[in-house]
């Protein structure tokens, strides 16, 4: 472990925010979730009950969705972004809502997030917009041109209109002076988004880095990547905006390598995904000139790195190119005792009508059931906190 002046262990700190009832329901919440057959039965049949329309949503929002998400729409979420404010906590909101199949609901997906980011050159606390691009076209497409097969005239409409999407944002962007955080998504998929997003860097980012990607280092190739995007951001002049994480999809990544014959393009071992992603981010640090860097991740291990590695180079806590960022409802303990010391840190919240939001929610509980050890120590510090209030 690192060896920095700062200590995850206070549970004070970490649950301030929480009442007593809101201590409980996490505790109960966190514990429910780490029970896998009881996440897997709660997902399909959850999933069942919004097919057959029944209204669920009556017991998902007080339940599991004021959990991990703001608000059903942008209104609702004010009260969270200036609360969390108060905490010298910041936002990055995100459109909970999936990937959609239709124009009609790729202009929606656009709408809902030119209005975030017109609220965030409003809401100072708003710190960026998280957008998946493909919200605005086809997944097919973009498999297509990831593996550069010609277009017809039809999809090369459908590109016209993606990157027509995506610089409406960017513009939008711009104006407010606000940053928007691509997602980075399957493996498949990725060099199309990786493209449009580094083009639109090169062009809007050269007073200051409002776009940023995301860099998945559970890629065997993503730490390479990420050098060769500052050799060129050097070479035009333009920040690069960088998102650090892990990767969210190991076992779809691996299940469709084997299905493909290929070679997967994860690493062997989780082992071998941290070391990339410690070096990535001391990577960032030594750069920070050309580079801002947003570390999501709730690991400790690389959150203590950061401040130890802010130590040793001499960097201020507080410098404007170094955030970061945990979901919204997980990792408190990481984020507000990192905003306690200085560190600009982020929640990453969601936002929609809870019926679009399930997915989301359910990817949570299942990636929480399965990430090692993180259920585990989310319900032991909620314990720890519940034994300090004597509750
Ligand atoms: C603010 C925020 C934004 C995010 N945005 C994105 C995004 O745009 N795209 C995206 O893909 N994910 C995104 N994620 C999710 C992220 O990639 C991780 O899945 C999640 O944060 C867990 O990783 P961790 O760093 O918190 O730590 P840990 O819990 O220490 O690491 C778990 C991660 O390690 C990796 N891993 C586990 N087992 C293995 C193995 N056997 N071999 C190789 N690697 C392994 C996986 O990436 C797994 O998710 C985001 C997370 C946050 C907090």
């Amino acid at each position: 472990m690192p060896s920095p002046s700062i200590s995850f262990d206070n549970t004070e700190i970490a649950f301030k925010a929480l009442s007593n009832k809101e201590l409980n329901r996490a505790t109960l919440l966190f514990s429910l979730f780490n029970v896998e057959w009881l996440v897997a039965l709660g997902s399909s049949f959850t999933e069942r009950l919004l097919h057959l329309g029944i209204p669920i949503h009556v017991l998902v929002k007080p339940i599991v969705y004021s959990h991990f998400c703001g608000g059903e729409d942008l209104v609702e979420c004010t009260m969270l972004i200036r609360e969390l404010a108060t905490r010298n906590v910041g936002v990055l909101l995100n459109y909970g809502v999936e990937a959609k199949s239709s124009d009609a609901e790729y202009e929606y997906s656009v709408l809902q997030n030119m209005q975030a980011i017109q609220l965030a050159g409003k809401e100072k606390n708003i710190k960026a917009v998280c957008i998946k691009l493909t919200g605005f076209g086809r997944v097919a497409l973009f498999e297509k041109l990831q593996q550069k097969q010609g277009l017809n005239a039809s999809e090369q409409i459908e590109l016209n209109a993606i990157n027509e999407r995506f610089d409406r944002l960017c513009s939008a962007a711009l104006e407010n002076q606000v940053s928007i955080y691509i997602d980075a998504e399957e493996s498949w998929i990725q060099q199309p988004i990786d493209d449009m997003t580094l083009e639109r860097m090169k062009r809007v980012n050269t007073k200051s880095a409002i776009i940023y990607n995301t860099y998945q280092l559970y890629r065997n190739d993503k730490l390479k990547d990420l050098k060769a995007d500052l050799e060129y951001a050097k070479k035009h002049g333009f920040y690069l905006g960088v998102k650090l994480v892990r990767g969210a999809y190991v076992e779809k990544e691996n299940e469709f390598a084997k299905s493909a014959g290929k070679v997967s393009p994860i690493h062997i071992s989780k082992a071998a995904t941290d070391d990339d992603f410690n070096l990535a981010l001391t990577f960032c640090l030594d750069h920070l000139d050309t580079i801002a860097c947003c570390v999501a991740s709730h690991n400790e291990y690389s959150c203590l790195l950061l401040t130890q590695l802010l130590q040793e180079k001499k960097i201020p806590f507080n410098h404007p190119h170094i955030s970061v960022s945990q979901l919204y409802g997980m990792g408190d303990h990481i984020t507000y005792n990192l905003s306690n010391s200085g560190i600009n840190c982020n929640k990453y919240v969601p936002f929609g009508p809870v019926k679009e939001v399930i997915p989301y929610l359910i990817r949570r509980a299942q990636e929480n059931g399965s990430v090692e050890g993180q259920m585990g120590r989310e319900i032991k510090l909620l314990k720890i906190e519940k034994t300090r209030r004597g509750i």
